[in-house]
């Protein structure tokens, strides 16, 4: 007998039908003889419709507070109606809101961080045979508080839970199957991979793949949570996210994944001297623009270009401060570009194969594709190229290290 949590997004909750569907599928699980905890969302769109009311009446920058108390309501209505749905199908169930559940978080109302769970609370219902119905995305702070964790959220509410119950498992259950090889929806040859380390989907996360919030992978890889991302619409196993020991064969690449959302820009004609790129990047991060990428060329007559990437919605505010510090610094231009993608290749087992980028860069090189800017980590690499051939490349580094697979290996290193 298993302790599984399950969590529901809001898709999967969309409607008094799906919500039907969903209480199946737990008294299925109980039925298989676990106990079952559920964490849900809102149902699809309602989030968002309350997002909108509260700009609606509290302007640009509603009252924080307030916002937090309006936007928990979207999962306080899941909660009590798949609680409903359960019983009707003759299984004891009963909803929790974060207070009920003492879902305790910090302060930080928008973006509150989970501190503790009363897992006693969970612990005694599930024991007596009662599946636990969470609202996912709230907790209360210290004074009681409602307080939110930023979109997406009840991931890490579910992640969370399940690491205070010492969960066997946390079964993500979205639209999609899994986590996939890259966008199905731009290469039909992608594939589901069966498993996944964190470190992996981290990357594939932060790099633009939507399947799972970031934040919630981090906090499973600390607890040692075992994630089942998988659909509610489906019974086939989806992917595991799992310990890098755990992986029993490492990919070279295993996933490729794709950006839209930064934009490019470059200062020319930099003095090359000491306290530079504090000068530069000080006034943006004191604006709490987030840089990504940053490349400085090598410096020629004591001058030198800076190129960086800043996330678009923050583009605007980022060029006209880097205009004016520039400009303090006597540098010659600036230049932007929003019309550029972000295209990575993420693998385990690149940490020990050579010639992965190389292989990469000639694959792009092969499609006629000029690379603007690059960064490595230790599991992947990603370019900067211009965005209008960001399908060209995708499917095309697909093709080489996915689809061609154990065909072609890169020579060990
Ligand atoms: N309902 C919240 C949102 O839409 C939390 C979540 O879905 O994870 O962001
Ligand atoms: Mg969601």
């Amino acid at each position: 007998m298993a302790l599984v949590v399950q969590k529901y997004g809001g898709t999967s909750v969309g409607t008094p039908d799906r919500i039907r569907n969903v209480a199946r599928r737990v008294v299925d699980t109980v039925k298989a003889g676990h106990r079952v905890a559920v964490v849900v969302s809102a149902m699809s769109g309602e989030t968002d419709a309350l997002v909108a009311l509260a700009h609606d009446i509290g302007g640009e920058h509603p009252e924080p507070r307030e916002y937090d108390v309006l936007v928990a309501t979207g999962e306080q209505k899941t909660i009590a109606l798949l609680a409903m749905a359960i019983q009707q199908l003759g299984q004891p169930a009963r909803s929790f809101t974060g207070a009920q559940m003492g879902m305790r978080t910090d302060t930080a109302h928008t973006r509150a961080r989970i501190e503790s769970i009363d897992h006693e609370v969970l612990l005694e219902v599930l024991d007596r045979g009662i599946v636990a119905v969470l609202a996912g995305f709230q907790g209360t702070d210290e004074a009681g508080n409602i307080t939110t964790l930023g979109r997406g959220g009840s991931d890490t509410s579910a992640v969370a839970v399940a690491a205070a119950l010492g969960a066997d498992v946390c079964e993500i259950y979205t639209d999609v199957e899994g986590v996939f090889t890259t966008d199905p929806n731009l290469v039909a040859a992608a594939r589901k991979l069966d498993r996944i380390s964190y470190d992996e989907m981290i990357e594939m996360a932060s790099l633009g793949a939507k399947v799972l919030q970031i934040r919630s992978v981090r906090f499973a890889m600390r607890y040692r949570v075992p994630l089942h991302v998988r659909s509610s619409f489906k019974l086939d196993e989806g992917t595991w996210v799992v310990p890098e020991e755990e992986m029993m064969e490492a990919l070279v690449v295993s996933g490729v994944t794709y950006n839209r959302s930064e934009a490019k820009i470059l200062v020319r004609g930099v003095q090359d001297v000491p306290g530079v790129a504090a000068r530069l990047f000080t006034p943006l991060s004191n604006e709490g623009i987030v840089l990504d990428m940053i490349i400085q060329n090598l410096s020629r007559d004591g001058t030198t270009d800076v190129t960086f990437t800043v996330p678009r919605p923050d583009y605007a505010r980022a060029l006209e401060i880097t205009r004016n510090t520039a400009a303090e610094m006597g540098a010659i231009t600036v230049e932007a570009d929003t019309e550029i993608a972000k295209v990575s290749i993420v693998g385990l087992g690149m940490k020990d194969h050579a010639g992965v980028a190389s292989k990469m860069f000639q694959v792009l090189a092969d499609e006629g594709i000029n690379i603007q800017c690059i960064s490595t980590s230790e599991i992947k690499v990603s370019v900067v190229i211009a965005e209008k051939y960001t399908e060209l490349a995708v499917r095309a580094l697909h093709a080489a290290f996915i689809e061609a697979g154990a065909a072609e290996p890169v020579p060990e290193a």
